[in-house]
């Protein structure tokens, strides 16, 4: 096996808050594992690549994402067949790597294309793309947010859940989406509709638990926030109304938030001029007490996961990086907008092999012109490098 020398590298590993010069980075071009690290002279390799003091950091990991989805589209076309629908996922996920994105959670995918994209993935069949851990197609209420079609299992009583979620495992699905509230964008469900109850997530928990795997709850208002957590999910997706009667049980259970800010940034911003002005004037009054909330969570002690829900509405797969920025507009340092896409590695259950740079990890990296930890805008540069289990992508 081969090995590449990575050197003169200005690097901020993901885990210390420091970029630490003159580094470099040995990889084996086989396994795309990180086989030393260190400051200094470098060891021998069989090839060396100058990065002529560049900024080299972990490769973004994205735990909330529907690359199924048109985000010209109101509705994200949900009809597209799947030929087409996995058409367009594949363009979008050689997007997201572009953008900087090296693993995604796809949180939500019609016709289960995620379970069989992630398999051809890890085959080597489908190249230059992150790889994907699939949650298959959604868990919701009749009626519920997610029920669309090709898009959610509908269940109505704690065993229709269990059931559902038992098929979505069987087929390989490694995570459970489940549908606790309705949304800001969709017709005829709000915020604080409470949708699945405690008893019908807490059997999609118990399911997924027994095999060790996750289970991530839309939930966007009260009380269905409160009734996903008491249910014992891993993670809140958006919790734009987090209250701290709600951060104290996640504190207590170790619940993860992901709240996906350029969601419900990108409409108002976007949307100007293409949908109803109340639409637009619904978003960005939301904006404002969302992003109170959520920095007060982070605040607060809770841990605070990498998602953009990347797929709704004026919300494509090159805005990760905005995210981050986002999350320093409103009182993030950083540092911790940065460490939000290791809490993601942590939440996939994937941070022994993902998410920072060390030894026995995948070298998954992104070389920068800006130093990230001084300003997180430099994340966002179009022209970065982006390099995939040691192979250079883009
Ligand atoms: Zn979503």
């Amino acid at each position: 096996m081969t090995k590449t020398a990575y050197t003169n590298v200005n690097l901020y590993d993901g885990e210390q808050e420091a970029v630490k010069a003159n580094s470099y980075m040995v990889v084996d071009d086989g396994t795309g594992k990180i086989t030393a690290m260190g400051t200094g002279q470098a060891p021998a390799a069989d090839q060396t690549v100058d990065l002529a003091n560049k900024y080299v950091m972990p490769g973004l990991i994205n735990c909330h994402t529907h690359t199924v989805n048109d985000p010209s589209a109101a509705d994200g076309d949900p009809t597209a067949n799947v030929v087409e629908t996995t058409v367009r996922s594949v363009k979008n996920l050689h997007t997201f790597l572009q953008s900087g994105v090296t693993y995604i959670r796809e949180l939500g995918s019609n016709y289960d294309i995620d379970i069989t994209l992630s398999r051809l993935i890890a085959e080597g069949k489908i190249t230059k793309v992150p790889e994907i851990l699939p949650s298959g197609r959604a868990y919701s209420m009749t009626g519920g947010h997610g029920d669309t079609p090709n898009f959610g299992h509908a269940v109505d009583s704690p065993d229709e859940m269990r059931k559902a979620v038992r098929q979505g495992l069987k087929l390989g699905a490694k995570n459970i989406k489940v549908m606790a509230t309705g949304g800001v964008m969709t017709k005829n469900d709000f915020m604080n509709d409470p949708q699945l109850s405690v008893a019908e997530m807490h059997a999609a928990v118990e399911e997924a638990h027994h095999k060790g795997l996750t289970v991530a709850a839309h939930a966007e208002g009260n009380p269905g926030i409160m009734n996903a957590i008491k249910a014992g999910v891993d993670s809140i997706e958006h919790g734009f109304y987090v209250n701290d009667e709600e951060i104290d049980l996640m504190l207590e259970q170790g619940t993860y938030l992901t709240p996906t800010v350029v969601a419900d940034w990108a409409f108002p911003t976007y949307a100007e001029g293409k949908v109803p002005e109340w639409e637009i004037k619904k978003a960005a009054d939301a904006l404002d007490d969302l992003r109170k909330n959520i920095t007060h969570a982070k605040d607060r002690g809770v841990k605070i996961a990498l998602g953009t829900d990347a797929g709704t509405p004026f919300n494509d797969f090159s805005m990760t990086p905005v995210e981050l920025q986002l999350l320093v507009e409103q009182g993030f340092t950083n540092y911790e907008a940065l460490r939000t896409s290791v809490n993601s590695a942590k939440l996939l259950q994937i941070d022994d092999e993902y998410g920072t740079l060390a030894e026995g990890k995948y070298a998954d990296f992104l070389v920068l012109d800006e130093n990230p930890l001084a300003d997180v805008h430099a994340v966002a540069q179009a022209d970065k490098a982006v390099y995939k289990k040691g192979q250079r992508a883009y």
